[in-house]
């Protein structure tokens, strides 16, 4: 790849021969030229601006010196691009850059004063000449030369052979839209500040996830701007509940919306109580009928029932709001002192236990990571509330897909219940998390 830098400036170039780049040009991988606008200039003050037609401040650079300069260097053939630098143009992306790793030329056009006269780029986009208008930020440099660094060593170091470990430019920032992770090395503690221990255990998946939870919570943080890039197809399950807990959803249409987690307010009771009715059948049984559930509905999913929930101290209920609506509910029940629920067997759990009672989601959110985000989220809120010392949950034995979702979330396994849905009896399995899990994290 060739690129060939013109500017009144050249010299700002010498940077190019530091560093890896500097190798890159001495191996021959990439190959530099460094032009002088002046010399395509005709008088004898080696003039290259002029003031701007319709008046204003400043010098404009005149198109028919550029246009001998870039005519000079262009090479005959191959993929040509025409770089130029400029606050106006299209802010540069890794996307961008990618875009030009095969090109075989690019002449970078650096501006200087108010810019170059906007016929160079006209006109050259009107030839087989790719024209290539970029900025590099919204603010304004006094030239293009720090721009075209940028550009050169952005595009260079994707080329094959230029970076000695090239397994460093697949997890870097941007890479699939995300940002990447936090980087720690030696010393373990300084300024009484600790590497994150998993770092530091030696356990390869475990430090995978870690980084990619992380990269996805930075990148939400502080690229939100980049989360509606983010193709939902190309993430896990886990990445996606990192993403709900955030903020951010995509739900059976694959469109990115914002989600708020939050405890529900009274005035919602009429809407939280359709969603616990539409949600129900979805975790029941196939030998609970349509007349078991919706009895089941009617007595224990109804306004007044669901308004008591979240009126009463003992009972936790969040809801997630997307766009106004809701798409997901989680109640917890409180157990106070030596209380234990009805339908567990006490053999089975320690006394006062944190009871999540319901965990649903709208059909449409699905997969979508939103279970997850809620039910942590659930977890999380009881913490300071709980008067016991577990988390507790029943969930059907036949329902294995619930039953793999809980472990996910840590629970483990401690016995048996009956549940009873209208006349129908139901087994559970008794899954149940130590609450200090929660409250250490
Ligand atoms: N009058 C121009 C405007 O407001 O858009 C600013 C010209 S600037 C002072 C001079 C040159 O600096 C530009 O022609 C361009 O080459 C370069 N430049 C300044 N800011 C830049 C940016 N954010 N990205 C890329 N190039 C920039």
């Amino acid at each position: 790849m060739r690129f060939d830098l013109i500017s009144i400036f050249p010299k700002y170039f010498d940077a190019l021969g530091l560093s890896l780049m500097g190798k890159a040009v001495d191996s021959g991988h990439v190959d530099i030229g460094i032009h002088d606008l002046r010399d395509w200039t005709t008088d004898r003050h080696r003039t290259v601006d002029d003031t701007p037609y319709g008046g204003g401040a400043g010098m404009v650079m005149r198109a028919d010196v550029w246009g001998r300069a870039i005519d000079a260097v262009l090479r005959a053939e191959g993929r040509r691009v025409l770089a130029i630098p400029t606050p106006s143009g299209r802010v540069l992306t890794q996307q961008r850059v990618r875009s030009l790793i095969d090109a075989d030329q690019i002449v970078f056009a650096c501006g200087r004063y108010e810019g170059i006269d906007a016929r160079v780029a006209e006109h050259y986009g009107q030839t087989d000449i790719e024209v290539f208008e970029y900025s590099i930020g919204d603010y304004v440099l006094n030239g293009g030369e720090a721009a075209a660094l940028v550009l050169v060593e952005a595009v260079a170091r994707l080329r094959d052979g230029f970076m000695s470990n090239p397994e460093s430019l697949v997890e870097e920032s941007f890479e699939g839209n995300v940002l990447e992770y936090p980087a720690y090395t030696r010393p373990p503690v300084w300024e009484s500040l600790r590497v994150p221990e998993v770092l530091t255990g030696g356990n390869h998946a475990e430090i995978a996830i870690w980084r990619r939870q992380r990269a996805l919570e930075r990148t939400a943080r502080r690229r939100p701007d980049l989360i509606p890039t983010i193709e939902p197809g190309t993430l896990s399950t886990l990445d996606r509940e990192v993403l709900a807990a955030h903020g951010w959803v995509a739900g059976a249409d694959s469109k990115w919306k914002r989600v708020t987690i939050r405890p529900a307010r009274i005035d919602e009771a009429a809407a939280l109580s359709e969603l616990a009715a539409t949600t129900f059948p979805d975790a029941c049984p196939p030998e609970v009928g349509p007349e078991a559930q919706a009895e089941h509905i009617a007595q224990n999913l109804n306004e007044r029932a669901v308004r008591q929930w979240i009126e009463s101290d003992n009972h936790r209920v969040l809801v997630a709001d997307i766009e106004g609506s809701l798409m997901a509910y989680t109640m917890i029940v409180l157990y106070a002192d030596g209380e234990y629920p009805d339908d567990v067997p006490e053999k089975h759990i320690a006394p006062a236990p944190t009871y999540v009672s319901k965990c649903y989601t709208s059909a449409d959110y699905r997969g979508s990571g939103l279970s997850g985000a809620i039910f942590e989220a659930a977890l999380v809120d009881a913490v300071p509330h709980s008067h016991g010392t577990q988390f507790v949950l029943g969930t059907n034995r036949a329902n294995r897909r619930a039953r793999d979702f809980y472990r996910r979330h840590g629970f483990k396994k401690s016995g048996r219940r009956v549940f009873w849905v209208g006349d129908v009896r139901n087994e559970d399995v008794v899954m149940i998390r130590p609450i200090s899990e929660i409250a250490n994290a």
